[in-house]
């Protein structure tokens, strides 16, 4: 369906698609605003109809020459598995016109960890505890199946409606990464990348626990530990020759942890060398608890209700057609109860 002024041919694929399930059909969503913005594409706050259930969706057009074509597979197949953790942002359903897919993610209304940090500047350190554990949940899930983020950071971190962390952002994810596995290749951004990346050296999930080190600073201090660099031999050179500071306000426990996930050594470093949970910060977690997410969250965001919103044209042509089309896209959740 075309979302713009539609010719004669367009309203006739329209009455096509007319067959499709509502989770699967455009036109069972209302569009209300922006949320965000990257380099895969944009996202939306949008309700299905139906159900008036807020979800937001993610538009990302297809390159003419499929290069984007690996890219959007990854993020398919990941926010599907993603349903299986509580701390991963997973997706309601997934479908495609001609020139766009479109992931439909369940919606995490309390904003980034990026728009937190910028805000509060430090974060109180239960807050930090909390999201962090978290945090640590959602990554031994991604690594005890195999995969690495690889672009772990606070635009990627979204906190959900209760409160709780969501992860997000799946597109460079890589899979098959087993125990005894490494890959190459640079990957992410600068300011979170691990030094043995920054070194075109291979690398392993040891990656993710130094962007958790990272991210932790920058929790506690509302800056990042290294200056980054869009040179990433210049970023590395730069690491091994600063001294983190680490301020005194900061809990002696986090003073023990940090530099054991900020370790140049990725064989050493917590994560890949030790459980994480294991370390005196996380005194107090209780993790089955928390995985069942029964722990009592830092701060519950307030989420206006769909019929409130104000719905916008989204400005976009949803035209479908077997061309350039993406093999084993079209999905939808079995747990999504959008019938109800
Ligand atoms: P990047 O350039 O980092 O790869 P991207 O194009 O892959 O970005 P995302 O990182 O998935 O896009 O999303 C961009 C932004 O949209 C996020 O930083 C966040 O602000 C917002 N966003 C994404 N998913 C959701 C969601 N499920 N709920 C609420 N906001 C979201």
């Amino acid at each position: 369906m075309c979302l713009i002024p539609q010719d004669e041919s367009a309203k006739k694929k329209s009455r096509v698609e007319g067959r499709r399930p509502p989770p699967l059909d455009i036109r069972s969503y209302k569009f209300h605003r922006k949320l965000g913005e990257g380099s895969g594409g944009k996202v939306m706050l949008a309700s299905f109809a139906p159900k008036k259930q807020l979800v937001a969706i993610k538009i990302v057009p297809k390159k003419p020459n499929r290069c984007n074509y690996p890219w959007i597979s990854m993020e398919a197949w990941l926010s599907k598995i993603a349903r299986e953790c509580p701390f991963l942002c997973h997706s309601h359903a997934t479908f495609q016109s001609k020139a766009q897919a479109f992931f439909v993610l369940e919606y995490a209304g309390g904003g980034t960890l990026y728009r937190m940090i910028s805000r509060k500047k430090n974060l109180p350190t239960k807050s930090i505890q909390f999201y962090t554990a978290e945090m640590v949940v959602a990554l031994q899930f991604l690594h005890s199946n195999g995969i690495i983020h690889r672009d772990l950071k606070p635009d990627n971190i979204l906190v959900d409606n209760d409160g709780h962390i969501k992860i997000c952002d799946f597109g460079i994810a890589a899979a098959g990464m087993f125990a005894g596995w490494k890959i190459r290749g640079l990957a992410g951004t600068p300011g979170y990348r691990a030094p043995e990346m920054l070194s075109l050296e291979a690398y392993d999930a040891g990656a993710d626990w130094w962007s958790l080190g990272v991210i932790m600073y920058e929790m506690a201090t509302g800056r990042k530990p290294f200056v980054p660099s869009l040179d990433p031999a210049k970023e590395f050179l730069d690491m091994k020759l600063t001294k983190v500071d680490y301020p005194s306000h900061m809990s002696q426990e986090m003073l023990d942890l940090l530099p054991k996930l900020l370790e140049m050594d990725n064989n050493n470093r917590l994560g890949v060398n030790g459980n994480i949970r294991e370390h005196q910060f996380f005194a107090g977690i209780n993790w089955s608890e928390l995985e069942k997410r029964t722990t009592q969250t830092p701060f519950k965001p307030k989420i206006q209700p769909a019929d409130k919103l104000k719905e916008i044209k989204p400005g976009f042509c949803a035209e479908t057609s077997e061309e350039n089309k993406l093999e084993d896209f079209t999905y939808v959740d079995y747990n999504w109860n959008w019938q109800e």
